[in-house]
């Protein structure tokens, strides 16, 4: 990196650790902030600091929320009985945006992955099965995504579950192999749920 004065390169070096974003585009942000209004700078500040210290995973589904349990958890409108299985907590929002689904869900904030060490207990697996033991559910659709990994955390999860007599499907590959759920639009996603198969 060029040289800058020292409150500039720490400005930079923290911008670059956000996904996304190399070193051009952190040297592109840091001078764009300090080109802004300072109530600006600190409106940003305040709103970064905010959001981490106010929101939290629920306690029930995994979800990020301000409120726990969360407000699809608490919302008695819900289909109870349905719970879409996903990764992440953007692929909740994916889900939402199609309007379709009115099931609850659970997070597992990763998936199975052997080759990086990453085991059924290092995911958010164990709460679910005890949410199962809790409450009546009839359908478990697993939502991960469409790679190696996913497709492998789906099945772990299916032999996991099977053996209670609740139902475990699988979204259609309408989502593109290897793609990520959160990227995959509307149409496609809403195609997914409708083709779910039993696994
Ligand atoms: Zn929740």
């Amino acid at each position: 990196m060029k040289y800058y004065a020292k409150p500039l390169t720490k400005l930079i070096n923290e911008l670059s650790k956000l996904p996304g974003v190399g070193g051009k585009s952190a040297q592109r942000l840091a001078f764009h902030i300090l080109s802004m209004d300072g109530k600006d700078v600190a409106a940003l500040a305040e709103a970064m600091t905010d959001a981490k210290k106010n929101m939290k995973y629920c306690s029930v589904c995994g979800n990020l929320t301000d409120t726990d349990p969360c407000r699809i958890c608490s919302d008695e409108s819900r289909d109870r009985g349905l719970i879409c299985v996903v990764e992440s907590p953007r692929d909740v929002s994916a889900m939402e945006r199609i309007k379709e689904f009115n099931g609850l869900y659970h997070v597992l904030h990763g998936a199975i992955s052997p080759i990086d060490g990453i085991g059924p207990d290092d995911i958010n697996l164990k709460q679910l099965i005890i949410r199962l033991q809790q409450n009546d559910v009839r359908e478990i659709i697993m939502a991960t995504n469409p790679n190696i990994e996913g497709e492998a955390t789906a099945m772990y999860a299916a032999r996991l579950i099977k053996p209670s007599g609740i139902k475990v499907t699988r979204i259609a590959h309408g989502v593109p192999v290897g793609g990520d759920l959160e990227y995959a639009d509307e149409v496609t996603l809403s195609k997914a749920m409708e083709g779910r198969r039993e696994l």
